[in-house]
């Protein structure tokens, strides 16, 4: 079992990291002695694995089950989970207990968050990307009609459980979704991290090397907010790959992509912008392409159209003026944060990566 703190005084935590850590949920309850508590799950979370919740609280612990589809983190699932608290007797003093992937814990977080003015809350994260990125740092939220993560608020939780051996039934493809989130925490602050992500087999749930790579990841978040709890700042470095690849969400309607590949992508453009600024040596550009590369297939970019990326960049959520700061690195393990980077360099970057080229022929197997 490995801890990481997220060191935020009087509102931090502990991140456990282990296969099994499932099992430290009554100490960790217990800790916090709630007179209640409420999981709130997906069904296809809690069919898989919601055994293990009640082998460690008791068959007879309240739970919520709501859809974790990204269309579905909505005002009106808020209102379910608010009814599953009430229905639950759930009090000031109560404990709400995320178990799923980013979506139920970026929702059931916000319950909290709403609930009573704000009741404690802790994650078990089931997906890899929610264990080294979603669960820590408090950002919790739900998407509007019209924008993604619109309604939201910062509350850290009480703890975070990240219990691998959840990860053995996540398909493949979220499996590598979270990795590149890994990936992008070894480029902007660890290069041994960077160097062994880079080198993990297909097979991530099975890999050896995991619990490092997850417990580095999460040092590397945890660090982050620690000091830039609101974002004023350092934690902008965690956006790196994330401009262009928000864009690629967004022209693809959040359906080619996972996230993960989208920021995967996102990732070799920053880093050919940084090249062809001369803050990256071409080695090191080389590399990040590699390891984004090795971790899979992504969906091509070949029909996309780089006006309409642009356009999508000028609309982020971060743009002031049209521009978006972007953030570039200078070498692996170091990034720095640009705010004036021309479309005219965006462009050159879409077009390395292969924006707009004609589709290859398929060829029958
Ligand atoms: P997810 O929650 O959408 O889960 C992906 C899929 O995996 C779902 O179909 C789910 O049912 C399934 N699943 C979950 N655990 C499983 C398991 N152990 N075995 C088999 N299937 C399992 O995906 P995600 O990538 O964890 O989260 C994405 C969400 O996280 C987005 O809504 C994003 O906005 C949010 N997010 C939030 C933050 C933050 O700081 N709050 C950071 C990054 C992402
Ligand atoms: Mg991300």
């Amino acid at each position: 079992m490995t801890e990481v703190a997220v060191d935020l005084g009087a509102r931090g935590y502990a991140v456990h990291v282990s296969p099994g850590a499932v099992e430290t949920l009554p100490a960790v309850v217990a800790a916090l002695a709630p007179p209640r508590a409420v999981v709130v799950s997906s069904p296809t979370v809690w069919g898989l694995h919601g055994g293990a919740v009640e082998a460690a609280l008791g068959r007879n612990v309240a739970r919520v089950l709501v859809s974790d589809a990204e269309s579905r983190k909505s005002r009106r699932t808020l209102d379910r989970i608010h009814d599953g608290f009430v229905d639950a007797g759930l009090g000031r003093d109560g404990l709400v207990i995320a178990f799923g992937g980013g979506v139920v814990g970026d929702m059931a977080g916000f319950a909290a968050a709403t609930y009573m003015r704000g009741v404690d809350w802790i994650v078990v994260p089931t997906t890899l990307l929610s264990m080294v990125d979603s669960s820590i740092g408090g950002k919790v939220g739900i998407n509007h009609p019209r924008a993604k993560n619109l309604i939201g608020a910062f509350h850290q939780p009480r703890a975070v459980i990240a219990d691998l051996s959840l990860l053995s039934t996540l398909p493949r493809r979220e499996a590598r979704s979270g990795a590149y989130e890994i990936l992008k925490c070894g480029v902007i602050a660890d290069p041994a991290l960077f160097a062994a992500i880079a080198r993990a087999p297909a097979a991530l749930a099975s890999w050896p090397g995991l619990e490092a790579a997850v417990t580095a990841a999460c040092r590397v978040k945890a660090r982050i907010v620690a000091t830039d709890e609101r974002e004023g700042g350092l934690r902008r470095n965690l956006n790196f790959g994330h401009t262009i690849g928000h864009a690629l969400e967004t022209v693809t309607a959040y359906r080619r992509f996972t996230h993960g590949e989208a920021v995967g992508w996102g990732m070799i453009g920053a880093a050919s912008i940084a090249h062809a600024r001369g803050v990256l040596p071409d080695g090191a550009r080389a590399e990040i392409a590699a390891a984004v590369d090795a971790l899979g297939r992504r969906p091509s970019l070949a029909r996309l159209d780089d006006d309409q990326i642009l356009a999508a960049l000028a609309r982020d959520k971060k743009a002031r003026a049209g521009r978006v700061p972007f953030i570039l690195p200078t070498r692996i393990g170091e990034v720095i944060v640009d705010p004036d980077v021309s479309t005219a360099e965006i462009r050159d970057a879409l077009r390395v990566m292969g924006v707009g080229t004609r589709p290859e022929v398929a060829i029958a197997p």
